[in-house]
C-alpha cells in the first residue's frame, strides 16, 4: 500500500502505483452478532464500480452506532444480504471513477457517508475495506486542513447534525438543547447550531468529565446529567435535539411552538423522529465551515485505532461513553 514512487520515475511507473488489486482486506460477518461476529477476511473481492461510481482507497473510517445495530441484526428486514463489510463513513482517495462521473478524478482526497439510506438497502460492501465503491453524489472533496482519521468521523453524523436542525426548523436567534452533547452527533449539533445557523443559546447535557469539552465546542450552558435533571431545570428552549433516546423528556423542555428531534427511541408529539439520508452536497456546503475551523472534528482520543483492531473499536463504541467520532486509521 505505501508505495513510495521516486521523484525521478516515470509516468508509467506511477501510474502502476495507483493500480487496484483484485482482491483486498476488510473486515466481514456471516451471521448477525455482537462484535465477536466480525472477521478479518484477507481476500474480499474488490467492489465493481458503478457508473455513477467511484472506487476509494479508504485511508480511515468511522463507526456509528448504526454498524452496530445493523450487525444485531435489527434491520434484518431491510438490510443487504450477508456476508456484510460494514461501515458507512470513510475518507480517501479515488482511484477508479465510473463512465457517468462528472466532477471528480483519480487523486482526488473525498469523503463521505456511503449509503444513502442507513436502514434501506445499505451498501454490502462498505468503508472498513481497503476499497470501497460509493456515488459521485454521496461524497465531497475532504477540506484541505483536516487529515483522513479527523475527516472519516465527520460524514454520517454530520449530516444527521445538518439535517435535524434543518427538519427542525433551526435558525439564527433561537435556543436550543442538545441531549448527549459529547457523543458523535451531539458533539457537531452544538457547533453547527452555533456556528452555521446563529443560535442565540446553546445548551448541552453530558457527564461531568465532559462538560468542559461541550463548552469548547460553544455551549453556553453544560449539563451535569449525573447531577442534574434537565427536564426540571426552570430553561424552555425553541428545539430540543436528543442523540441519546429521552424523548419522554425532551418534549418537557420545548418551548410552545418549539420542535422536538431524536435520532433513536420513542417521542410523542411535537417530537419527531427521522433517518438521515446520505448527501455529498451537505458536506459541499459545510466544508467552508470545516476549513475555516469554525466546526471542528471531534475523533475520540482513544483512537484512533489501527485496521486489526476494529473489534475493540466497536467495543468501546457500544459501551456509549465515546468522545466525538471512534475512528480507524490507517486502513
Ligand atoms: P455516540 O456513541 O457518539 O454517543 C456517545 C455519547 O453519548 C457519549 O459521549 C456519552 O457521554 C453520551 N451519553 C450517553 N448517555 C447520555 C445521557 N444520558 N445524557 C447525555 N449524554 C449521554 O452516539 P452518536 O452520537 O453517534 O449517536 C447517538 C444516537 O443517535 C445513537 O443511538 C445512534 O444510533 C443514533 N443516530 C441516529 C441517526 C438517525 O438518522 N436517526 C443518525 C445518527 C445517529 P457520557 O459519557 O458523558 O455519558
Amino acid at each position: 500500500r505505501c508505495v513510495v514512487t521516486p521523484a525521478s520515475s516515470s509516468p508509467a511507473v506511477a501510474a502502476a502505483a495507483t493500480e487496484v488489486p483484485e482482491k483486498m482486506k476488510a473486515w466481514a460477518y456471516d451471521e448477525y452478532g455482537d462484535a465477536g461476529v466480525l472477521k478479518l477476511d484477507e481476500a474480499v473481492s474488490v467492489p465493481p464500480v458503478g457508473e455513477d461510481q467511484v472506487l476509494v482507497r479508504v485511508e480511515a473510517a468511522a463507526l456509528n452506532p448504526v454498524d452496530s445495530k445493523r450487525r444485531m441484526g435489527k434491520f434484518k428486514a431491510t438490510d443487504s444480504p450477508l456476508p456484510t463489510v460494514p461501515g458507512y463513513d470513510m475518507a480517501g482517495v479515488v482511484v477508479k471513477v465510473g463512465s457517468q462521473v462528472k466532477s471528480l478524478k483519480e487523486g482526488d482526497e473525498v469523503y463521505g457517508h456511503i449509503s444513502e439510506k442507513v436502514l434501506e438497502g445499505p451498501k454490502q460492501y462498505g468503508s472498513l475495506a481497503e476499497y470501497t465503491a460509493v456515488e459521485e453524489k454521496l461524497v465531497a472533496v475532504k477540506p484541505k486542513n483536516i487529515d483522513f482519521a479527523q475527516a472519516a468521523g465527520l460524514p454520517l453524523a454530520i449530516e444527521t447534525a445538518h439535517e435535524g436542525l434543518e427538519r427542525a426548523g433551526f435558525s439564527a436567534g433561537k435556543s436550543i438543547l442538545v441531549l448527549g452533547g459529547a457523543g458523535g452527533v451531539g458533539s457537531l449539533v452544538i457547533q453547527m447550531a452555533k456556528q452555521v445557523f446563529g443560535a442565540s443559546k446553546v445548551a448541552a447535557t453530558a457527564s461531568t468529565p465532559k462538560l468542559e469539552l461541550l463548552k469548547s465546542l460553544g455551549a453556553d450552558v453544560a449539563i451535569d446529567y449525573t447531577k442534574e435533571n434537565f427536564e426540571e431545570l426552570p430553561e424552555k428552549y425553541d428545539v430540543v435535539f436528543d442523540a441519546v433516546g429521552q424523548g419522554d423528556k425532551a418534549v418537557k423542555v420545548v418551548n410552545e411552538g418549539g420542535s422536538v428531534v431524536v435520532l433513536t427511541g420513542a417521542v410523542a408529539p411535537p417530537g419527531f423522529r427521522f433517518v438521515v439520508t446520505s448527501d455529498g452536497s451537505v458536506l459541499t456546503k459545510l466544508n467552508p465551515y470545516l476549513e475555516s475551523g469554525k466546526v471542528k472534528p471531534i475523533v475520540d482520543p482513544k483512537g484512533p485505532f489501527p485496521f486489526s483492531q476494529v473489534v475493540e473499536a466497536f467495543s468501546y463504541l457500544e459501551t456509549g461513553r465515546a468522545t466525538g467520532k471512534v475512528v480507524i486509521s490507517p486502513i
